[in-house]
């Protein structure tokens, strides 16, 4: 037996004690989680349901784990391999797999919401899934290798020069992790805005970033002259998203990684008139390998941005903490 955190419906997440996951299938390996992020989507499945397609479902998509047994036909990896997972599962067959754009899978699902995920001891995947990680990575980094593939794609899609201003909307963990990895090669000004200050300090400080609010005038001081051509919405909120709207310059891009809980009425002339660009962003592409190799450089600025770690049975009641705006950091860890 084992124990894992299961969610059953919309606000009703328990940890169980559950049998072991049967033996791998064919392509398949079995997995001892080692440690296991909280992702917002895991929150907002929590909120809203939005993805639940079963219940019970282990939850759970961003983790590290150690290999522990192969199914047949599996080759590239060993027992004792310790590995990062792809959290998409995807059907490898419809055009956009077939064309390389696999998070626009028309059957797209989650590890964690399609499959059982990582919160629990363990866990059985599909092996292509999986990447190796670099030795002596530190278990509660190496789980952060998934969001920072994401951010990772948002940067991409933006095509962000390391001498375009950028403003981030947004100090969660992928406007956090935006504002981290560009910190590393950028040369012209990071701005970041959070309602939540704490967070937004937290960000510039690790960051290198200078705090905003969405005004064109917080952004005009900060910038002077220099047009703002380029933004990030990481909020998920109406508000913050019209706000960057007038925030950047004619000609301006805003990529979009939050996720919205509500419609917004939009005038299309906005985009005529200013030359506007907005930019989707799906999870990521073939960003995880790239994300994992940045992982050991990152550490130390990644560890500062941890918000605890904490046990499988503290997972319902730190469910209720992040959705209360109670985070100190940016990514809460579950050690296994
Ligand atoms: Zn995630
Ligand atoms: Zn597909």
């Amino acid at each position: 037996m084992m124990r894992a955190a299961r969610l059953y419906a919309v606000n009703d997440i328990r940890v169980d004690t559950v049998p072991l996951p049967p033996a791998p299938p064919s392509g398949w390996v079995r997995l001892k989680v080692e440690a296991a992020g909280i992702c917002g989507s895991d929150l907002t499945n929590f909120r809203a349901g939005l993805w639940i397609t079963r219940s019970p479902s282990t939850a759970g998509h961003e983790f590290v784990a150690t290999v522990t047994e192969l199914g047949p036909d599996v080759s590239g990896l060993v027992a004792g391999d310790r590995v990062v997972t792809d959290s998409r599962m995807t059907c490898g067959a419809c055009t956009a797999c077939r064309t390389a754009r696999p998070q626009l899978c028309a059957a797209l699902g989650y590890v964690g919401e399609v499959c059982d995920g990582g919160f629990a001891e363990e866990t059985i995947l599909p092996a292509r899934l999986l990447h190796k990680i670099p030795p002596g990575l530190r278990r509660e980094i190496a789980a952060m290798a998934e969001p920072l593939a994401v951010a990772l794609h948002t940067i991409r899609r933006l095509r962000v020069g390391p001498d375009d201003p950028i403003l981030i909307a947004g100090c969660g963990t992928i406007g956090g992790f935006v504002a981290l990895i560009l910190s590393k090669t950028h040369r012209a000004p990071i701005l970041v805005a959070d309602n939540n200050g704490e967070r937004a300090r937290l960000v510039a400080a690790v960051a290198g970033a200078r705090i905003v609010s969405l005004t064109l005038d917080s952004v005009a001081e900060a910038l002077g002259d220099v047009p703002l051509l380029h933004a990030v919405e990481a909020t998920g909120s109406i508000a913050a998203f019209e706000a960057l709207t007038t925030s950047v310059a004619g000609g301006g891009a805003v990529a979009l990684v939050g996720i919205f809980h509500d419609t917004m009425k939009l005038n299309p002339n906005l985009l005529v008139d200013r030359e506007l660009s907005f930019i989707g962003c799906q999870a990521f592409s073939d960003e995880l390998p790239d994300a994992i190799g940045l992982l050991p450089s990152l550490t130390p600025e990644l560890d500062r941005l941890i918000d605890r770690r904490i046990t499988l049975e503290e997972v319902p009641e730190t469910y209720e903490r992040l959705i209360a705006g109670r985070a100190q950091g940016l990514k809460t860890i579950i050690l296994l």
